[in-house]
Order: structure tokens, then sequence, then C-alpha cells
């Protein structure tokens, strides 16, 4: 046996070693990043050829090496710049590599799918077809239709033929005929678009500012990370649009990442009207199928520009040229579970692999973000207008100390919703919580509504009555008796939008309210339906959750209201003073968008918090210089550097084994790796926020370094140590690097 044979496969497991597998005589060595089967324990697993082995490591027996089951492609699944990117997230995030790239596939690839575009099959007018004549067929009215729509258009998709009522036994016959015939729709030339694709007609005359950042942006068609840095309305888009220009004009691709909810018609209307080129949108309510076609049609050449959401930072291009993401603050750049990576770093990470720019736009950007545009590592280019006349909104806070509320509106906001909506605009209502209140409580005896498996309130949902935990989805009816004292006094606490809606109507029945929350949303195509009524203002009263909050453009909204932001004020997430600015001025952004000026209402126990009257008065950077020199005092990202250890089990008693360990394991590793001027510090183990969770105990131990390489050293030998002791194997627990949500 030649040494030819030896494999180093990246297999879908924990482990974050590589595996070694032989390539049996009869089956063809697959080249380095092709798909492989291979045996893995009792299952198949697919897994990526990441190397060629020439000489084993000598503690490895060649004997026992398994060997792979079949070869999945010709050629490599992904550019050669994958490795280094998939790599690096294994090494940052101390994640498995196997589970990296095996993430990183649409499902159907991880299944085994070939990778090849199903071809596409369309029907086409033969030359015969073309000498008929249409009388000749004056005995079969429905061939003769067909017929005569295929000599006007000769190449048809079978749905379009479908769309112009022409049945199936009329299309057989004309092809039984020999008048028409099916045949694979010829591809495309790979990235065949160039400056010709751009609709110059649809293009605005860019403002200063936005003419200097589309300069800056193309000045350097290498890697270079700008933060594009303007409110909503300022014209951020545009300047995307006039950057890409450039890639299309080139014959190059374009990847556009947007956040969970941001994809929005309106946005994909803009790119669609610009070029007129091939594009592709990943997004949630995609199938399997046409996941992978999206993938395949990047992969190949056949999407010039693709929009997606965040896993489509794994999109392969065949010719990169630029990477845009928008919004990168919002948080659902990160993945909460398994591989906790940030889209919105990797996208960094890849720009640079692939050597190409990066465009990063926000009005709110995060903190870490701020901090390498002042370190010189992004390039800052600032948007200071709205560009469409719109003027900017004005922001009024209302103390609400001491006054009575009706679910959750004080008089003042009551009225000033009176005063806009009877001069004929809309309203929006900000409350961050679905359902018709938060908890459910026994008037006599105090019994609250607890999960059973969570340490949370059952929230109310009125309208189809029952009570849910919004943790682990746990549901029952609503109770007729206290389970407690058997009263049937039991009464709701607090507002959701679901009573709120209701409070509105009464209100204000004069005008028509809709809400716009995960509830109102569920059915497919409900959130579009109710957009679309609102655009076409069958609504004035818009009400919602954070999913009202993001990229929809309402022109008429002249007030928007926030009404329950304390909470926020005094958190003890560090991250929630940031987290709240940038909802505020996501929110603002709804105001006021055409040429009516918006108002910005909130409503706050605290309008003395020094926060907020910054906010309010001076706007998110000034907001963002304040918070991030305390966030430097305390020591803390973006300044320095922070991963988690999480820990879970059904058994507290196994937590408190493993908590042990890690004790023992870590203060050793933190004195060697950590120095004076390069400290490591651990706080933890504790408990969670939420301690229970589905059943769970959950528990924590919070890392943090001023200097990253440090950092990383620490976990990598924590990581291994913490393995060979029995008591890591009867919990589960992870690591998550740069965490950004702490319950
Ligand atoms: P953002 O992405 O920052 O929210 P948009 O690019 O969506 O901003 O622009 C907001 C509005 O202003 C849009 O209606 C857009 O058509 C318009 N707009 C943008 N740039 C210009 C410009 N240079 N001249 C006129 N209108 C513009
Ligand atoms: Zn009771
Ligand atoms: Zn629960």
């Amino acid at each position: 046996m030649t040494h030819k044979t030896l494999l180093e496969v990246a297999v879908p497991t924990p482990l974050t070693r590589p595996f070694n597998y032989l390539c049996p005589a009869d089956i063809s060595l697959p080249v380095i990043g092709a798909r492989v089967v291979v045996p893995f324990g009792s299952r198949e697993l697919t897994a990526m050829v990441t190397g060629h082995v020439d000489e084993l490591d000598e503690s490895i027996d060649e004997s026992k090496l398994k060997a792979i089951i079949k070869v999945l492609d010709d050629a490599p699944l992904q550019p050669p710049s994958f490795h280094k990117l998939l790599t690096w997230a294994s090494n940052y995030y101390h994640y498995s590599l196997g589970e990296i790239y095996s993430q990183s596939w649409p499902a159907l690839l991880r299944k085994g799918e070939a990778a090849e575009l199903q071809p596409v099959m369309q029907l086409q007018l033969t030359e015969q077809g073309k000498l008929t004549e249409l009388d000749e067929l004056k005995r079969a009215k429905k061939q003769q239709q067909l017929l005569a729509h295929m000599q006007a258009n000769p190449i048809q998709l079978p749905q379009q033929l479908k769309d112009n009522d022409f049945t199936t036994p009329a299309i057989k016959a004309c092809s039984e005929k020999g008048l028409i015939e099916l045949v694979e729709k010829p591809l495309a030339q790979p990235c065949s678009w160039n400056e010709s694709h751009i609709n110059q007609d649809d293009k605005l005359v860019l403002n200063a500012e936005q003419a200097i950042a589309v300069a800056a942006i193309n000045d350097k068609p290498f890697y270079q990370t700008s933060l594009l840095l303007g409110i909503t309305g300022s014209g951020k888009t545009e300047v995307y649009l006039q950057a890409i220009e450039r890639v299309i004009s080139e014959g190059k691709q374009a990847l556009v990442m947007v956040p969970e909810i941001g994809l929005t018609p309106q946005t994909l209307g803009r790119f669609q009207r610009r070029f007129n080129v091939p594009i592709v949108f990943l997004h949630s309510a995609l199938n399997d199928k046409e996941r992978l076609d999206g993938f395949l049609k990047a992969k190949q050449g056949l999407a010039a520009i693709i929009i997606g959401t965040r896993s489509a930072i794994f999109t392969p291009l065949l010719k990169p040229g630029m990477i845009i993401v928008d919004e990168e603050h919002d948080s659902s750049f990160k993945q909460q579970d398994t591989f906790r990576y940030n889209a919105r770093d990797l996208a960094v990470v890849r720009a640079n692999i692939e050597n190409i720019p990066l465009v990063m736009g926000s009005a709110t950007p995060s903190f870490e973000t701020i901090h390498n545009a002042d370190l010189g590592k992004y390039q800052l280019l600032t948007l200071t207008k709205r560009a469409a006349n719109a003027s900017t909104a004005s922001h009024q806070l209302i103390d609400i100390k001491g006054l009575q509320l009706q679910s959750g509106l004080s008089p003042q906001l009551i009225e000033l919703m009176r005063h806009h909506l009877t001069r004929g605009n809309q309203v929006m209502i900000f409350l961050n919580r679905r359902g018709y209140a938060p908890a459910l409580l026994c008037h006599e005896c105090g019994w609250l509504g607890n999960c059973q498996r969570c340490d949370a309130n059952y929230t109310v949902h009125q309208q189809y009555r029952y009570i849910q935990c919004h943790h682990c989805g746990d549901q029952h009816a609503i109770p007729y008796q206290c389970p407690g004292c058997g009263s049937t006094q039991l009464a709701t606490a607090g507002v959701g939008t679901e009573q709120l809606e209701h409070t509105i109507n009464e209100l204000f029945p004069e005008f028509n309210s809709v809400r716009i929350d995960r509830d109102s949303t569920r059915r497919k195509g409900a959130l579009d339906e109710s957009l679309n009524a609102i655009n076409n203002n069958d609504y004035q009263i818009l009400i919602g959750t954070q999913m009202l909050a993001k990229g929809h453009h309402f022109p008429d909204v002249t007030l928007v209201a926030i009404l329950d932001v304390d909470s926020a004020l005094f958190s003890g997430d560090f991250r929630a003073s940031e987290k709240l600015a940038q909802l505020y001025l996501q929110v603002s952004g709804r105001a006021g968008r055409a040429s009516k000026p918006g108002q910005v209402a909130l409503q706050t126990h605290h309008p003395e918090h020094a926060l907020l009257q910054l906010l309010n008065d001076k706007g998110y950077m000034a907001f963002s210089e304040v918070a991030m020199k305390e966030r430097r005092v305390a020591q803390l990202p973006p300044y320095w550097h922070m991963a988690l250890l999480r820990i879970e089990s059904h058994k507290g008693d196994l937590i408190t084994a493993f908590n042990q360990t890690i004790h023992d394991v870590a203060m050793p590793l933190l004195q060697q790796i950590g120095s004076k001027d390069h400290p490591l510090r651990q706080i933890g183990p504790m408990p969670s926020p939420m301690e229970r969770r589905a059943g769970k105990y959950r528990w924590q131990v919070i890392f943090e370094a001023s200097t990253r390489s440090r950092l990383h050293a620490f976990i990598e030998a924590l990581q291994s140590e913490l393995a060979k002791h029995k008591s890591s194997h009867k919990v589960r627990w992870s690591i998550d690097v740069d965490p950004i949500d702490m319950v």
C-alpha cells in the first residue's frame, strides 16, 4: 500500500482534531476540498478531505484505520480561501473544524447530495414547428393555440405555459407531433455581467457625503473595511448600490449581509431595479432545495449579487468582489447555539483572506466596531444628513413617575397620538413584549404562574386563551381557578402588545390598528400582508415589538413612541444600555421618513438618567463615547476580551462536581498563561441569570483578558485539560467567544 492513499479528514464531531482515513483501491483518491462519506462509530458521516498524508503520526496504527465509503465531489466544494477562513474560525471559536465545515454547507450537501445544479428544462419550438401552418391543427384547438403561442415565443418554461392555461395533454400532443421539444436550458456564462447591466435611470445623484463615501470605498479595490455611519434615511443603501456598481462592471460578485428581519421586499426591489443581473436571496423561508440552488449559483458564478442573513457568510463566490454588512450591530449576526460565530466578524476575516473591500453600515455601530474605527483599523465614512430632504425627528422624554397609565400609555402620550392621528398621519407604538401580559397571579393568595421547567413566569395570551413560557414553549389553557387556593380571582400583571392593542382600540375606535409581533405574523405571508396594508394606509396605529423596528419604511408615520425602557437602564447585562440606545435610534428612524417631520417620544420613570439625556440631546455617538469610557474603566469589551464557559445539566450535583474541576484546572492555567502585563481573570462559576431553563440547570464562568492571544491560549489549554476529567463528560458545556447574550 502506498502512502498516497492516506487522507486527513475533518469529521463533524465535537472532537477538534482531524482524523485519518484510508482510500481503498477501488475508489479514486479524492482531491483536497472534496466531501467524503466516512464511517464514524456506528454512523456514516459526510466529512471534508483537508489533506493527503505522506507520513502518519507515530502514535497512529495504520492497520486500525478505517476506509472512506464514498467520494462525493470531483472538485473542491468550496474555494481554497474557505479552508483558511474555517480554520481561523475553528481556532478563534474553539470549535471543531469538521463541525464548522458541515455547518457551512446547505443541509442537502450535509446529507450527501451532489453539488450540481439541477438542469432547468424548457420547451422549444422545433424547425418543424416553425414551418407548420396553424391551419393544419384546426381540429385540435388547444394544440393550435399552443403552437401559435410557441411561434410567437419560441422558448418557454413549463411553468410559463401552465400560467397561460396550456394543458399537459396539449403540450404532450404537440411534442409527439415534433412541433415542440423539451430541452435542457443551457447554463449562462459565469460572471458575464458588466456595466451595461446597471440601470442608469434608477441612479440617484449623490450628495457630497455620499459621493465621498463611494469614492473612498472604490478607491481601494482590495481589502479594507469601511464603516459607513449614517442615520436611517441618510442614504446608506444608495452608497452600497453605487459601490456595487464597480463590482458588477468588473464581472465580480457582491455578498450583502442583512439582519434576520431586515430582508424586506422594499430593499430587494431596489437591488433588482438597479441591477439587471441574477440576484440570489438567502433567507429563512427557503426550503433545502432552494438554499442549495442559491449556494451553487453563487459558487458557479451564476449569481452576481447574493443577499442573505447570518449563514450567507458561508456562500462561496467564484469571483468575490465585495462584502457588505448592513446594520452591522444587529445581534442576529451572532449564532447563539452550537457554533457560536459572529457573521460580521467572519466577514472581516473573509474579506481579508479574499482581499476584497468590506463595507459595514449602521446608524448605531456596535462598540466593538467603533473601537476598531478609533484604532484606525476601519475607515470611517459618515453621512450626517437625511438624503431625501426629510427632516430629522424631534425627541421628547415623557416622565411617567406617579402617573396613572392605561395599559402602559400615559395621558400625554394618548394626547400626542390623537394630535398626530387627527392630522391624517400614522403613529407607531413600540413595546418589546408580546402576549397580553407577562404574568398571571392570584388576587387572593398571591400565587404566580411559574413555568415548572424554567425560572420564568408564564405569559398570558388572551386571544387564544392560553398561558405560555416564552423560554421553553410550555403551554396550557388559562386556568379557571388558582391552583394554590382555588379562588377564581386570577389577574394579569404587566402589559404586552396584545393588551396594548386592545386598549388602543377602545381609546381610538375611529382609527384602525394593527399589531406586528411574532404571534400576529406566524402564518406565512402574514407579515407582508400587514406591511402592505400599512403602506396602503389601511391602518393608522401600528403596534409592535422589535419586529416593527427594523428595515421597514413607513413614510406616513410621524410619531413613534417607546413605552418601556427602564428595565434596560438598570439591567445586569453590561450591554443593555448599548442595546437600548441602538433600539431607540432604530425606532426613531421609522418616524418622518418622507417630507413629514417626525416626533419620537420615550416614556420613562427616569428622565434625569444621564444616558437618556445624552442620547436624547446629543445622539448615539456622543452617548457611545461616554458609555465606552465606562467600559474601559470597568475593563469590559471592547477593551478587554471575554469568553463564556456555559454549563448545562438536568442534575445540579453533576454541575457542582464539574465546577470543582474547573476551579482545580483553571487556577494554575490562569497563573501560567496570564502575567502582570497581560492579566487573565476568572469570574464564577456562578448560576446563569436564568438558572433553570427547559428543565436544565445552567451555570457559567466568565474569562476575561486584556490581550486576546492570552485568552485564546488559555481557552485552548483549559479545553484540553477539562476533557481529561470525567466530570466534564457528564454535563454539557461549551465555549462562547465574544458572548453577546449572557442570559
Ligand atoms: P438608509 O439606507 O441610510 O436608510 P436609503 O439609501 O434607504 O438610506 O435612503 C433613504 C431615502 O433617501 C430613500 O428613499 C432614497 O431613495 C433616498 N435617497 C438616498 N440617496 C439620495 C440622493 N442622493 N438623492 C435623493 N434621494 C436619495
Ligand atoms: Zn390563590
Ligand atoms: Zn419554561
